[in-house]
């Protein structure tokens, strides 16, 4: 799947109308009658290879390649190979340095131009990407900013990182382009502008071109993943009507990049009032390769289980799984499964996740209620190594 959606930033270079959907027909506007293809190029700044992928529309009379070469022209980018593609690690590394406290990805909002309902819009596409089972996140809300995107071409003065992942509407230069996602491929930097010379709407059916569908696209490539060939997937290299959902393709890809967080499936009920001291936490006896092991020397806090909030004033809960193999050698690809309760509140859930290349798994319980958490590690297995003698692991307990 990963060569696919590698190879159709190329291909959407070369996509052909023929097949392609068109845009919903109840449209309003002339310019949102046009289908619209998206385009990966690959240009540079501060010399740093930076990627582009714009979003433009196909005028009657113009082919698909025209319009992405033009588009790609107008930024100074090329298109990109397959193979360079491939080799680019677009993945964001907060998610895996170890450190649960800093997972999500803040971004800025300049509503300067905006399409009345625009914030909103790209505000629901986030929390459709923070609710894909995955560790993945970006910050809760946006913080406000006066800026243009500095990585976005249109913007005054040269491009340039400038350590801000922005979001603006921007007059693009070319007159195809609906909108724009700048992202480094050594730097985690991501800016967004969507093209002030379009129209743009919220309403249902799209009086025009739909915020919240174009922002889920962007937003997919700011969390680091390509295009796909998935009929009706949101990565899918063309806008088509309004597509607000994500498809299995999409959250699949997302969990390529930083492994999946299944929720747990109880109903939480809020106990605000809830105190306890966390009890010390039992210690495997690391036997070297025969089998797995709840943390061991090296993981995060010398411990298996690490308790962290997460998401908007720290509702969320993340439990992060390190597994190793011989108490200190990381395990990529292990299955855990694990028990959280909450007794105050009446919560009681379990999970199930895969091990990043860290050797660490992370669940999330959203809304998680205050009170006193236990979490139970009840397996671990990655090939014919399984958690023998340190599972079940626990109780780990947090008071939130
Ligand atoms: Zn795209």
């Amino acid at each position: 799947m990963d060569t696919i959606r590698n190879v159709l930033a190329v291909i959407a270079l070369l996509v052909v109308s023929a097949g392609l959907a068109m845009m919903a027909t109840d449209s309003a506007s002339a310019k949102a009658d046009a289908r619209a293809i998206a385009v990966t190029g690959i240009s540079t700044v501060d010399g740093e290879q930076v990627l582009v992928h714009i979003i433009a529309s196909v005028q009657a009379g113009k082919s698909d390649q025209e319009v992405a070469a033009a588009a790609l022209n107008s930024v100074n980018a090329r298109g990109l190979r397959s193979d360079e593609y491939s080799l680019l690690d677009n993945s964001w590394d907060v998610f895996s340095d170890g450190d649960p406290g800093n997972d999500f990805v803040v971004q800025r909002y300049n509503s300067k131009n905006e399409t009345v309902g625009g914030q909103a819009a790209i505000e629901a596409a986030r929390v459709t990407w923070n609710d894909a089972n995955s560790p993945f996140a970006f910050g809760s809300g946006m913080e406000s900013t006066g800026k243009c995107p500095s990585l976005v071409d249109e913007c005054r003065g040269r491009q340039a990182f400038d350590g801000e992942n922005d979001i603006g509407w921007v007059k693009l230069r070319d007159p195809n382009t609906l909108a724009v996602t700048w992202s480094g491929t050594t730097t985690d930097e991501a800016d967004v502008a969507f093209n002030t010379n379009y129209s743009w709407s919220t309403d249902t059916p799209a009086s025009a071109t739909d915020i919240e569908t174009v922002a889920l696209h962007e937003l997919g490539h700011v969390a680091g993943i390509g295009h796909s060939a998935v009929n009706g997937s949101i990565m899918e290299p063309l806008y088509a009507g309004i597509r607000r959902t994500l498809t299995t393709d999409d959250i699949e890809a997302l969990q390529a990049w930083y492994g999946s967080s299944a929720a747990a499936t109880a109903t939480p009920t809020p106990d605000p009032d809830a105190t306890a001291t966390p009890t010390p936490v039992p210690t495997a006896t690391p036997v070297p390769g025969t089998e797995l092991y709840v943390g061991g020397i090296g993981t995060v806090n010398g411990d298996g289980v690490v308790y962290s909030l997460s998401g908007k004033k720290g509702r969320d809960l993340i439990i992060t799984v390190s597994i190793t193999s011989d108490g200190s050698t990381p395990v990529d690809g292990a299955s855990i499964s694990i028990t959280s309760t909450n007794a105050g509140a009446g919560w009681n859930g379990s999970g199930t996740a895969t091990t990043n290349s860290s050797g660490e798994a992370r669940l999330r319980i959203r809304n998680a209620p205050d009170g006193d958490w236990v979490t139970t590690v009840n397996s671990a297995t990655a090939g014919s190594l399984g958690c023998d003698t340190d599972c079940p692991d626990g109780p780990h307990t947090y008071t939130k």
